[in-house]
């Protein structure tokens, strides 16, 4: 990738360190984000390299790369950074824009589509259940047996349930739904 300073277009960058509150200039490019990450080795690009990514307006590899999708959001990486950069509200904000322009990569359907279910699990019962958000996950994608073996030990163990229980207030976890939908973040 090549690219000259003076022609790198600030645009998104901009929007994305106002939307996430960063500053980019404040990173050192010290690694350590990289270096406390647990899932760097699936990752398309480390956090630092997303960093840098961002500040070279490489727009095009940033939505469709799959770092964001398999950021757990575990929070380590904004511990560790000295310069206080939040890098897992970044990793959101990259797949937000993903999605609203449809720009993601190959092999990133799945993902969101585990997304997807895993938002109606929380809508329709407040919590996630696990046998439920597998089972649909597996349909959906004909993976029919897949994890099959694996639920039976966890059933056997009492790991999961096949239950699927709901939480008391399910009116306020609908709620924050309704407020991120107000907002059209939803
Ligand atoms: S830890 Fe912070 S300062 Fe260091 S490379 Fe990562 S984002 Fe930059
Ligand atoms: S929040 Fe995401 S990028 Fe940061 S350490 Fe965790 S998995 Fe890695």
């Amino acid at each position: 990738m090549s690219f000259q300073l003076g022609s790198i277009d600030r645009t998104f960058r901009d929007e994305l360190e106002m939307t996430c509150n960063v500053d980019l200039d404040q990173c050192y490019e010290c690694g350590k984000c990289t270096g406390g990450c647990s899932t760097t080795y699936i990752m398309d690009y480390t956090p630092r390299k997303i960093v840098q990514l961002i500040k070279i307006g490489a727009v095009k590899t940033l939505l469709s790369c799959n770092t964001p999708w398999i950021c757990v959001t575990c929070r380590l990486c904004a511990d560790r950074c000295p310069a206080g950069i939040d890098i897992p509200r970044i990793m959101d904000y990259l797949k937000e824009k993903a999605l609203a322009t449809k720009d993601f990569g190959p092999g990133v359907d799945n993902v969101i589509l585990f997304h997807k279910l895993l938002l109606e699990e929380v809508y329709r019962r407040g919590r996630i259940s696990e046998t439920a958000l597998a089972l649909k996950f597996n349909l959906r994608t004909g993976q029919y047996f897949k994890d099959a073996g694996l639920g039976r030990k966890l059933l056997g163990k009492g790991k999961i349930s096949p239950l699927s229980p709901r939480v008391r207030d399910l009116d306020k976890v609908r709620s924050f739904f309704k407020q991120l939908s107000d907002r059209g973040e939803g």
